[in-house]
């Protein structure tokens, strides 16, 4: 494996290196930063997002400027403001045994200050295209001088319109000056900077360590149009400790969205262009000390953003260019995590997930909308674990005689009984009664499904999960040898962590509970009990096609997320206050609290 050390990197970067603790360059530092330290060259280097292109361009920009001189030697140009503070910050923990000063310029903040820093000597400038603009306009800024050029996440900068600010930038910098192009795809529009403002540029690509890897999971659900709100309402539902990015199209829709996750009690905020910087930094903030957990966002606000343990993003609607898909999903499943990207799509837009998958060279699961009642349940045991999981305070010891008393005639199963019932009836009362949300596949199919879905087959609940070593796989496999069953007898299993779903075809109900009456395995009991599920599609909808299809679908893919979830969510939780009661019209529902 090559070492930061072999890659020619001068002394003072090393250190820097060793304190940030980077042990080994990642493939992109490795391949780029020796030819941009060897020579003077224009490179196209693409690579995915996360695989650490800042560093790439960045140790050998330091180490190429010129410290004892003051004048503006680099620009790097970024899409948005978010980026270019965190560039400009991953630069100067580079450059600390330098004499460097790195500023960055960007909107929504004072343009004399910003000015001001850059007369001070800048030897590197990082910037968004539309202040630089401005600068240059005002000649606040002087750009004739700079050897390198970097263009980061040029495909993001194109995208968001900025092709006429960066020609004209280019404009005034120097014919001789090197440029680096970094970017996570290759779209037309970056090819086309590519041939007409570099020379003869080197070009590296870079397999990924990220996005389009296996740390992705990715999932469509068809809805139809009017119901993607409670669509994502229930992705969230069904995932208590969800941390995710959640995409919308347009700032009005990621602001509305936002606004109404709020409203019905979700710690949410949104993130987009219209935000003052200020407010920018506060969501961003609270977002990575996970006080918000769904972070509703417009692409170009999102770009970039390093966050890790992000356990869904949700494409709330898909975006127009495949590309974005790929920058979306690889928001999850960051440095070794995994992570799920989840689609909410309506049947019109079934034929843009092929697209994808051939963009993206992955393959979508069709899942769908968990039903009201998997909710509930998936929040009961999720409840159940946690106040299981929860370490005692000891200061409620003193309280704890009075406490006493009073359940004094309450029998323990009563009481926890009663307990959970505290929390668990808010989920059941919002969602007793509520229908299935999952776009039939063609009208004969809803037509069948709707009639046929509680006569015909049976969801069941069983308490053994992934973490008593089943997947769904080895489930089937145990309830159909313990059955007796047949190979297509057992469908849509569903894997929770300390918990399952599966259904049988209604004929074999009376068996199945019969036989999982006082029903051990290790010495524990199995206990099977009909779903209280019993409508829609996550209850007794049976396709036609005998499950078969659908079955392949149930992979459990939540198992890792959970796990992590649970870990978080502990300590946190312990001191939640319950909140606010909704009484809008339309669907809604009483805030679930979370951490403020
Ligand atoms: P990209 O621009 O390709 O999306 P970044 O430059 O933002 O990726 O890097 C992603 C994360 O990886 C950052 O937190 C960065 O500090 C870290 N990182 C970069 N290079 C290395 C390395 N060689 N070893 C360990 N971590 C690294
Ligand atoms: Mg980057």
């Amino acid at each position: 494996m090559t070492k930061f050390e072999e890659l020619g990197l001068q002394d003072s970067l090393l250190r820097a290196i060793q304190d940030m603790g980077f042990e080994t360059p990642s493939e992109v530092q490795e391949k780029a930063i020796p030819i941009l330290l060897s020579e003077e060259t224009d490179i196209v280097a693409l690579a995915q997002t996360g695989t650490g292109k800042t560093a790439a361009f960045g140790f050998p920009l330091i180490q190429k400027i010129n410290a004892d001189s003051r004048t503006t030697q680099g620009l790097i140009l970024s899409p948005t403001r978010e980026l270019c503070l965190q560039i400009a910050n991953e630069l100067k923990n580079y450059a600390k045994y330098e004499n460097i000063n790195v500023v960055a310029i960007y909107g929504g903040a004072s343009i004399t200050d910003q000015a001001k820093q850059v007369k001070k000597g800048a030897q590197i400038v990082v910037a968004t295209p539309g202040r630089m603009q401005d600068m240059i306009n005002r000649q606040m800024v002087d750009i004739s001088k700079i050897e390198y050029c970097v263009l980061d996440e040029a495909d993001e900068m194109l995208n968001m319109g900025f092709y006429e600010d960066i020609t004209s930038i280019l404009s005034h910098t120097p014919n001789d000056k090197s440029t680096w192009l970094f970017s996570a795809t290759m779209p037309k529009e970056v090819a086309t900077i590519a041939k007409e403002f570099m020379y003869n540029p080197k070009e590296i690509t870079v397999g990924s360590r990220n996005s389009g890897s296996d740390s992705v999971q990715h999932e469509y659900y068809a809805v139809s149009g009017r119901d993607r709100y409670l669509a994502l309402k229930r992705l969230a539902d069904a995932n208590p400790d969800i941390f995710s990015v959640v995409f919308c199209r347009t700032k009005r829709d990621t602001q509305s969205v936002a606004e109404k996750l709020i409203e019905d009690g979700y710690n949410a905020a949104a993130l987009h262009g219209d935000l003052s910087q200020n407010q920018r930094d506060l969501v961003m903030k609270s977002f990575r000390t996970r006080q918000i957990q769904m972070l509703v966002a417009t692409d170009v606000a999102a770009r970039g953003i390093d966050v890790d343990d992000v356990t869904h993003v949700i494409n709330y609607q898909l975006p127009d260019e495949i590309e974005t898909y790929t920058h979306r999903s690889g928001r999850t499943g960051r440095a070794g995590k995994t992570g799920v990207s989840m689609v909410i799509i309506t049947k019109s837009e079934m034929r843009k997930i092929k697209s994808i998958e051939r963009k993206i060279q992955k393959k979508f699961e069709q899942k769908s909308i968990p039903t009201g009642m998997e909710i509930c349940e998936i929040q009961l045991f999720h409840l159940a674990n946690k106040i299981h999981n929860t370490e005692s305070n000891n200061q409620v010891e003193d309280y704890l005689p009075k406490i006493m008393e009073i359940f004094e005639d309450t029998s323990k199963e009563e009481l926890i009984k009663r307990m959970v019932s505290v929390e668990f009836n808010r989920f059941y009362n919002y969602y007793k009664n509520k229908r299935d949300l999952n776009q039939p596949k063609d009208s004969s199919e809803e037509q069948s499904s709707r009639r046929g879905s509680n006569e015909h087959s049976t969801r069941y609940f069983i308490n053994v999960g992934s973490k008593d070593g089943y997947d769904w796989m080895r489930l089937k496999d145990f309830l159909k040898e313990t059955l007796s069953l047949g190979r297509d007898d057992v469908y849509k299993v569903d894997v929770k962590e300390s918990f399952s779903f599966f259904n049988t075809d209604t004929d074999k109900k009376s068996l199945v509970l019969a036989h999982f009456t006082d029903f051990k395995v290790d010495g524990r009991f199995v206990n099977v009990e009909e779903s209280t599920n019993t409508g829609g599609s996550g209850g007794g909808k049976r396709r036609k096609d005998g499950g078969r299809k659908r079955r392949t679908k149930d992979r459990d893919t939540n198992n890792d997320n959970s796990r992590r979830r649970n870990r978080r969510s502990e300590p946190a939780e312990a001191s939640n206050g319950r909140k606010k009661r909704r009484s809008e019209g339309g669907e809604r529902f009483r805030g679930r609290s979370r951490r403020k």
